[in-house]
């Protein structure tokens, strides 16, 4: 039996949840997991949170397992009444899922701290990590396009992605206030890992709320990244298309440049060996092996090699102070 290892985890949605839910299982590990809201917005009056709910609904085994967001075994009832009385519906939210909304946008109205919500509906959900917010301020991430700028939501679910990335604008984020849970769960960690997520949209929400960066890069634990492209593609979603929109390369070494400052250790596909050595030059530790993650045993695999390199960093320390 190992000490428990806190470990808190940076995390968007779809990525980030696999992530979630394989340190989740691991017996040893007290798992802390800081989750983005500049996918946040407002749906037909609802307060709606995707990749905390994405987050939520993962690690409480109820999400569509065949999408990866949303609750299984869903209906569309009250999209159907929205469509009918002409609202537009192309944000799919399901009936299971509106009565989270309509319990959080209550909640909201009544001056509830978001992440008081956040950490509640976890708990009803049976949820055993705890899901912080960076901020309980409103970010909202905007993505300029040649047809001016969109929500979020406007270019990734009705737009498809399909529209060129010419910039990215988080609003609010420089009046946002880091919550002190965030802050208290970067400094007292063993291990900080961020999560195969976005770098862009997910990652980089977090980190930019005042405050939330700089307590990464204090914090004494070790930090290690897993990169969310596989030989040069990504697993789903624009991670590509931004990086290379934005003059950054769209692969681990794009990754390894963009969080060089802040971690210790990039963990990379099998299939990336050849970037190897321009990522030991960012300096870098490597850590290599299968990262595509589809079933429960492979999020487990793939979380218990990053929490066994840290365990073995943490004795080396021990044996050479
Ligand atoms: P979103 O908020 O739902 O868009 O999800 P995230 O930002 O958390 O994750 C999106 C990123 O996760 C994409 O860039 C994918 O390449 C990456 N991703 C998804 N599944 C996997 C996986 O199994 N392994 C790795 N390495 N990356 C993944
Ligand atoms: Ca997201």
């Amino acid at each position: 039996m190992n000490t428990p290892m806190k470990v808190t985890l940076l995390a968007g949605g779809v990525g980030g949840a696999k992530m979630a839910e394989g340190l989740a299982a691991l017996p040893d590990v007290d798992l802390s997991i800081i989750g983005n809201v500049a996918d946040d917005d407002a749906f037909h009056g609802l307060w709606v949170s995707p990749d905390i709910d994405t987050l939520t609904y993962s690690l409480a085994d109820v999400i569509d397992r065949t999408q990866g967001w949303g609750v299984a075994d869903e209906g569309h009832r009250a999209l159907q009444t929205l469509s009918k009385l002409g609202a537009e519906t192309w944000m799919t939210l399901g009936d299971r899922d509106f009565g989270l909304h309509i319990h959080r946008t209550m909640r909201r109205a009544k001056g509830d701290r978001p992440s008081d919500i956040a950490r509640d509906v976890a708990n009803a959900f049976g949820v055993k990590p705890q899901i912080l917010l960076p901020t309980d301020d409103v970010v909202q991430t905007r993505v300029r396009t040649d047809d001016g700028w969109l929500s979020f939501q406007e270019y990734f679910v009705r737009e498809r992605c399909a529209p060129e990335v010419r910039e990215l604008a988080v609003h609010g984020l420089s009046d946002a206030r880091p919550t002190p849970e965030a802050l208290e769960a970067i400094a007292g960690a063993d291990l900080i890992v961020v999560a195969p997520s976005n770098p862009l949209v997910s990652i980089a929400p977090i980190l930019d709320v005042p405050g939330i960066r700089a307590a990464v890069s204090d914090a004494a634990a070790l930090k290690v990244a897993v990169s969310p492209f596989i030989g040069g593609k990504v697993v789903k979603g624009p991670a590509d298309k931004m990086m290379k929109a934005l003059g950054e390369r769209p692969d681990a070494l794009g990754v390894a440049r963009r969080y060089a400052s802040i971690i210790d250790a990039l963990m990379i596909d099998r299939v990336d060996a050849p970037l190897g050595a321009e990522i030991r030059a960012e300096g870098l530790d490597i850590l290599s092996s299968a990262t595509l993650m589809k079933s429960r045993d492979d999020k487990a695999r793939l979380a218990s090699e990053i929490v066994d390199y840290a365990r073995a960093q943490q004795l080396e320390t021990r044996i050479a102070s």
